[in-house]
């Protein structure tokens, strides 16, 4: 596995929001690893979410005390917390930049299951409450502080919804040629049209436009990495110390295709296809993922830089195309059953990802290695699994079906 650099290209003070969770955390210890000094800021909602939802991490994650204590004893480094709540919590938020003074802001803190968005009018409001304020309220501490800090925001790939008519998605500007009312053609850039295919992913397209309004406006730099499906579970660092572990979401709401196959697998669970299988996504390893934010607070934007926009993927794969594979690794059944998104049954997807190739990102793709680590994790853990949570329930439309397959 490629684990990335031993140490950054200047010691930086970074802001990790949403540092608990599946992204956050194993980000966390790198940076720390490499170099950083970081300190996390989380509400700990997603934690809630599981108590709400009866369907806990099928790794053990412990505490955030106990984390932080266990990464001091492994490492020698000290990781700061805050429990704030971004998108309620303005005040105190403003107040920690100005006590902090951080040079970078990572920001995973949105509410980020698509079928979780999706599954009741409550729902729908809450993440769009959740993630647009907490987006526009760190935006508007970062002015009001009058700090010069980079922002790096994790987006995602779902923006597009997934059909590109057969180009490759460039990294987030379309060049575009539009005639003026004197019949003269002009080029432009502009953003990448988006097409999300749920409440989760509007809100992720509407950040973008609060990105580059304060970018115009206030100067603010920014990243903005739109990142594929995450899969995995360990890196480097989770892997020091059990206490370290990262979470690993196995549920019909909160888990990603590929983990979710390759758990289903392991515990001797049909792997369930949504519809035909036909989709195309784009992937990552969760070693990579930390490795691309470590190059994207290293490769800062200048002043006066519009927002950077990277697709923080190394590959795509057809959803069928995956089952078959941890099928055939695993010696797992595929069930198909109704997809409960409201999507075109196949699409194709092709993506540029050549900006943090340039950087030196040295992909970790699909191995089969690495799917049987995966597996690996998910056996050990299986006690821990309730199988009543793995069916996808929560469905697009009133009219759909939810994804449960047949029982025998
Ligand atoms: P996660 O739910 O595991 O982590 C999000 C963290 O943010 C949680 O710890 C939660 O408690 C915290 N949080 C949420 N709202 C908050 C608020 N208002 N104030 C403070 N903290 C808050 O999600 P993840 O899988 O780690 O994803 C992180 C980011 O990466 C998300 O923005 C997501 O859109 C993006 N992303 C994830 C994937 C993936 O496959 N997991 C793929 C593409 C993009």
């Amino acid at each position: 596995m490629n684990s990335g650099s031993n140490h950054s290209q200047s010691k930086k003070k970074v802001l990790v929001l949403g540092g608990d969770g599946f992204c956050g955390w194993p980000t966390s210890l790198h940076l720390s690893n490499v170099g950083h000094e970081v300190i996390v800021v989380d509400n700990l909602s997603r934690r809630n979410i599981d108590n709400e939802l009866e369907a806990e991490s099928l790794t053990p994650i412990q505490p955030m005390g106990t984390r932080l204590k266990a990464w001091e004893e492994v490492s020698g480094k000290k990781i700061g917390f805050y429990n704030v709540d971004l998108a309620e919590e303005y005040e105190e938020f403003l107040n920690v930049l100005e006590t902090e003074k951080p040079d970078t802001i990572v920001h995973f803190a949105e509410q980020r299951s698509a079928p979780y968005s999706m599954k009741s009018p409550k729902h729908k409001r809450y993440t769009v409450n959740n993630n647009l304020n907490a987006t526009h309220n760190v935006l508007c501490a970062i002015v009001e502080s009058g700090l010069d800090i980079h922002l790096v925001h994790l987006g995602t790939m779902g923006v597009y919804g997934y059909g590109t008519a057969g180009m490759k998605i460039p990294e987030g500007y379309l060049d575009v040629e539009v005639k003026t009312e004197s019949g003269e053609r002009v080029e432009q850039q502009i953003l990448y049209p988006t097409n999300p295919g749920s409440v989760y992913h509007m809100t992720k397209t509407q950040d973008q436009l609060l990105f580059q309004y304060y970018n115009k406006n206030d100067g603010v730099r920014v990243t903005d990495l739109h990142q594929g499906i995450v899969w995995g579970t360990n890196t480097a660092e989770t892997n020091m110390d059990e206490r370290l572990i990262n979470r690993f979401d196995y549920d019909g709401d909160y888990g990603t295709v590929l983990n979710r196959f390759l758990m289903q697998a392991a515990v001797g669970y049909p792997i369930t296809v949504h519809g035909t299988g036909g989709q195309t996504r784009a992937f990552i390893h969760i070693q990579d993922t930390v490795r691309c934010i470590e190059l994207a607070i290293d490769n800062a934007p200048g002043l006066e830089e519009r927002v950077m926009i990277f697709n923080q993927m190394t590959e795509t794969h057809r959803v069928n195309d995956l089952a078959k594979l941890v099928s055939e690794m695993a010696s797992g059944e595929i069930a198909y059953v109704s997809n409960p998104r409201k999507e075109a049954p196949e699409n194709d997807l092709h993506v540029k990802n050549d900006l943090f190739l340039s950087k030196g990102l040295n992909p970790t793709t699909l191995d089969t290695g690495l799917l049987q680590e995966v597996t690996e994790i998910a056996q050990k853990y299986a006690y821990r699994a309730d199988y009543s949570k793995i069916p996808a329930t929560s469905t697009w439309t009133k009219e759909q079906q939810p994804g449960i397959p047949e029982a025998k």
